[in-house]
């Protein structure tokens, strides 16, 4: 089973794929953790990374598809995948697709977590990370930010997975659990 989480920054996408990865054993791949791990590094292309998402912009497409065009083909990715964060443009979703069928693989759903910006907007800014230390662009103006680019670059993604027939949407707004209740329902029929 393959799967796009999809749905604006602190919709719950980590949270709902994480719980989906340890129920069904389909890989969690949320290219900003593994930006972050990047940065982490302290390499030279990971402080270049971190100007990027501190500004809330999009990190360029060139990298983020090569990053995940190595990580789809790993063979912990065998047993299916769940993107998380991935795509955030439609040249993005084109390249996934390419990928994909290349691997001769497809993609099952597109689940969307619809979600009300504005206490959307609060739970991020309440969110701290599991250190106990808040991510360096979880702060109001960098959200403010993020929130545009998703309406602008990202949104615009989601008519591309609705002409195949892929797309759905759970409420994200419900508990944690009554989330992934509906994204089973969808996943299993
Ligand atoms: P996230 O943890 O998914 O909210 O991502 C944090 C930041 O990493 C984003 O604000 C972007 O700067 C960058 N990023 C993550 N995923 C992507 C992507 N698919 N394309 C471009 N930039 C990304």
């Amino acid at each position: 089973m393959n799967l796009i989480i999809f749905g604006p920054p602190g919709a719950g996408k980590g949270t709902q794929a994480a719980l989906l990865e340890k129920k069904y054993g389909t890989k969690q791949l949320a290219t900003g953790d593994m930006l972050r791990a990047e940065v982490s590094s302290g390499s030279e292309l990971g402080q270049r990374l971190k100007a990027i998402m501190d500004s809330g912009q999009l990190v360029s497409d060139e990298i983020i598809i090569e990053l995940i065009a190595d990580r789809i083909a790993k063979p912990d990715c065998d047993n299916g995948f769940i993107l998380d964060g991935f795509p955030r443009t439609v040249k993005q979703a084109e390249a996934l697709d390419e990928m994909l069928s290349h691997m001769k693989r497809h993609l099952d759903f597109v689940i969307v977590l619809e979600v009300d910006e504005g206490i959307l907007i609060n739970r991020i800014l309440q969110r701290v990370g599991e250190n106990g230390t808040q991510r360096s662009d979880d702060n109001a103006e960098t959200l403010k930010k993020r929130l545009d680019v998703y309406h602008q670059q990202t949104q615009p993604v989601l008519p591309y997975y609705d002409q195949k027939g892929i797309l759905k949407s759970v409420d994200g707004m419900a508990p944690i659990e009554d989330v992934t209740i509906a994204i089973e329902k969808i996943i299993k029929g």
